[in-house]
């Protein structure tokens, strides 16, 4: 069986949801080992949480160097792993952690990578798609460990119990690793929303909105969603930066995508047409965005949303 191993990503002391989905793919080409990169103390609780997903192995490596070097530590981690072992291929999440991490571990192993697949086949052939959705691309990594990062919601987790052998390991991680360090960090403050890239539900507002949210946010939270933007509102300072959802913004794949008074811009599209059903609210019949809507609305957000979501609410009580 080819070796596969997975970079497991977690907030705080919960590990993300990618890391069964990303265990799902890898199972389909070999046995799967698990990586959990924590802080001393901290591996064990994470790696009992890693029931599902077809998971063999998890392989613990703790080091107050992960905090401290970051990106540049996990990587230098993962890269001797990978030299030492050699495996057919590793996984990692498409966040802006994980494509760093990608970059790095390939360039130091000499092996080829892939970012933002939406699918990985039992040979190892990734999914992409690409030009804002209107591009399916096949490729396979030639030369050295398959290195592929996989979009967050592209693919249905394998929940079947899995009781993977837990095994620790220490690495030294090199000088070179060491040349920026984090100096202090803060979480985000996160609301009691669901993180844009791994919500099952997100719902987006465009320059429709006029500068008011409120709309969406009531959505958005009577269905327990995210809430996207896209780049007119974040530049008009409307929504953060760190909610745009695009080309330029944050790449989401949701079960549910609702777009509220967003025209459908070839780069807003990049970052969500390859979610599972696209539900759209514009008063505009013409708009691009129900070219590829699942489920269209014509008509003023201002008069859909409220009524949408007191309906959402009935149906909840
Ligand atoms: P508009 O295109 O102005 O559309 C607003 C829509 O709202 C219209 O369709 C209108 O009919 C509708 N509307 C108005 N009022 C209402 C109402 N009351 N109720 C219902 N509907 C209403 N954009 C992104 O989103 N993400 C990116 O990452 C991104 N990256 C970019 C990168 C580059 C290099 C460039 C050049 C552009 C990028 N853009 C990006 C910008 C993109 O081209 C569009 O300008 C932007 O997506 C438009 O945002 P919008 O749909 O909200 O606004």
């Amino acid at each position: 069986m080819s070796d596969i191993l997975i970079l497991a990503e977690f907030t705080g002391e919960k590990i993300a949801k990618t890391t069964a989905e990303l265990a799902t793919c890898g199972a389909r080409a070999g046995e799967v080992t698990v990586l959990v990169l924590a802080a001393p103390g901290k591996g064990n609780a994470l790696a009992a949480q890693i029931t599902t997903g077809l998971v063999t192995s998890v392989l613990v490596i703790e080091s107050e160097d992960f905090a401290r070097y970051s990106v540049a530590a996990a990587a230098d981690a993962i890269a001797q792993i990978v030299l030492e072992r050699r495996p057919a291929a590793l996984l990692i999440a498409s966040s802006a952690f994980g494509k760093e991490v990608a970059g790095r571990v390939g360039v130091a192993t000499e092996s080829g990578i892939i970012t933002d697949a939406v699918d990985v086949a039992a040979d190892l052939t990734a999914t992409q798609v690409v030009f804002g959705g209107s591009t399916t691309v096949h490729s396979r990594v030639s030369h050295g460990t398959a290195i592929i990062t996989v979009r967050p919601n592209s693919v249905t987790p394998d929940l079947a119990p899995s009781t993977p052998v837990i095994s620790h390991a220490s690495y030294v991680i090199s000088d070179s690793a060491k040349l920026a360090e984090v100096i202090s960090s803060e979480p985000s403050v996160q609301g009691g929303r669901p993180e844009l890239t791994e919500a099952q539900i997100v719902v987006s507002g465009g320059r429709g909105t006029n500068g008011d949210f409120g709309p969406v946010e009531a959505f958005a939270d009577s269905l327990g969603a995210a809430v996207g933007a896209s780049r007119a509102a974040t530049d008009a300072g409307w929504y953060l930066h760190s909610h745009q959802v695009g080309q330029t913004g944050k790449m989401v794949s949701p079960q549910l995508y609702v777009a509220c008074g967003i025209s459908g811009a070839i780069q807003h599209r990049a970052g969500m047409q390859t979610s599972k059903t696209i539900v759209v609210i514009n008063k505009d019949p013409d708009a691009p965005i129900f070219e590829i809507a699942d489920f269209g609305v014509v008509g003023d957000l201002f008069a859909v949303l409220p009524q949408a979501t007191e309906g959402v609410r009935a149906r909840k009580s």
